[in-house]
């Protein structure tokens, strides 16, 4: 009878090494389509599929045929099985499998023949899989082999190691000089893949934009140095609000700057403002002469796996453009879908 399998004895380990790589949720890749193709094609497949699986679910980086969705959660993926083992597996039939006898949706899936090996970064640690499926059973006690799908699997990882080397190489195009935060190209590619993750695991994705008051003044009275001293300044004081390694810090503009904050809901979201135009108007180090800075900032979040990275910013933006409307030096939410106008908070 077909249980969820433990999860591997170290699972924690495996999530955070998945988080680093930052690999799910990202755009299409050649290396990795190619990967998929060559597996459908040597086994005569109807789908294959590179994959990798957090906590929530299993992920398509690629695949190749139709019938298969990008996203299967974790508990009812057939290739969770390979996570807990580390191990290949082959099922001839989903259908009779005595191992799958009672899953929920394995045995009605279009598919019957099911083999994977998984993606190993080091012996104890799989991160994903590759693998073939048909929709006709093997004959019985047909064999099997796994080796073209075991060097499909190691070119895989070499996909994955030349994959983050260049994601390493491209951090510092990724990097505003002035302020050492994320620039706006981080920014727009941090917030399509945080956006995807969101309508993947249905959690929460919240944006802050803020926007500083009166800088041109701030410029035309300490001049144009110093109001880039206010800026590094203000990035520092942004980068202190660090909730979460995953949150993006960025300036998003000239003297606007952008959070980016999955998991987290309006309410923390605001909260989290709010803390954020209090520091910055109360504190005296912001400019070089101690007189106070204020920001105002819009804030507006995705929820329920419903919405795209556009309205979000869009909706933020509104939602700033009614804090300067309003006075300055305030918070305005505007959560998204609901179009639900909150008044500003000091
Ligand atoms: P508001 O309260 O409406 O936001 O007023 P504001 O004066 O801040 O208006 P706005 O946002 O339009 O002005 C942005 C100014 O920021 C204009 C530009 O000269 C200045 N700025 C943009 N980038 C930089 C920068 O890198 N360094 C400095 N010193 N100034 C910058
Ligand atoms: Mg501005
Ligand atoms: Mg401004």
């Amino acid at each position: 009878m077909w249980r969820v399998p433990d999860h591997p004895a170290n699972e924690a380990e495996r999530l955070a090494v998945l988080e680093a790589l930052a690999i799910m949720d990202t755009p299409r890749d050649e290396r990795f389509d190619r990967i998929a193709w060559l597996a459908q094609n040597v086994y005569g497949a109807d789908v294959a599929f590179v994959s990798f699986i957090d906590g929530a679910s299993q992920w398509m980086k690629a695949c190749s045929g139709p019938g298969l969705s990008s996203t299967i959660a974790r508990d009812r993926s057939v290739c969770q099985h390979i996570i807990a083992s580390g191990e290949p597996l082959m099922s001839p039939d989903l259908q009779t499998d005595a191992r799958f006898a009672g899953h929920p949706s394995v045995p009605h899936l279009p598919f019957r023949f099911y083999a994977g090996v998984p993606l190993l970064l080091t012996p104890d640690l799989a991160v994903g899989s590759v693998c073939v499926l048909r929709r006709e059973p093997a004959r019985p006690r047909a064999p099997f082999d796994f080796a073209p799908l075991q060097a499909l699997a190691a070119i895989a990882l070499d996909a994955l190691e030349l994959w983050r080397r260049n994601e390493n190489l491209a951090q510092e195009s990724r990097l505003d000089a002035l302020t050492g935060l994320t620039n706006r190209r981080g920014f727009d590619e941090a917030l399509l893949r945080l956006a995807g993750r969101c309508l993947r695991t249905s959690e929460p994705l919240a944006l802050l934009l803020i926007d500083v008051d009166h800088f041109k003044a701030i410029n035309d009275q300490l001049g144009h140095p110093a109001g880039d001293e206010v800026l590094r300044r203000l990035g520092a004081t942004l980068a202190g609000t660090r909730v979460r390694v995953e949150d993006v810090i960025a300036r998003y503009g000239g003297e606007e700057f952008a959070l980016l904050l999955p998991g987290s809901n309006a309410e923390a979201a605001g909260q989290l403002a709010v803390g954020i135009r209090q520091t910055i108007a109360s504190s005296g180090a912001v400019r070089p002469d101690g007189r106070a800075v204020t920001v105002s900032i819009g804030v507006a979040v995705l929820e329920g796996g419903e919405g795209d990275a556009p309205s979000l910013i869009a909706a933020a933006d509104n939602a700033l453009y009614r804090a300067k409307r309003q006075g300055r030096d305030c918070v305005v939410e505007a959560p998204t879908g609901t179009g639900r106008s909150v008044a500003a908070t000091r």
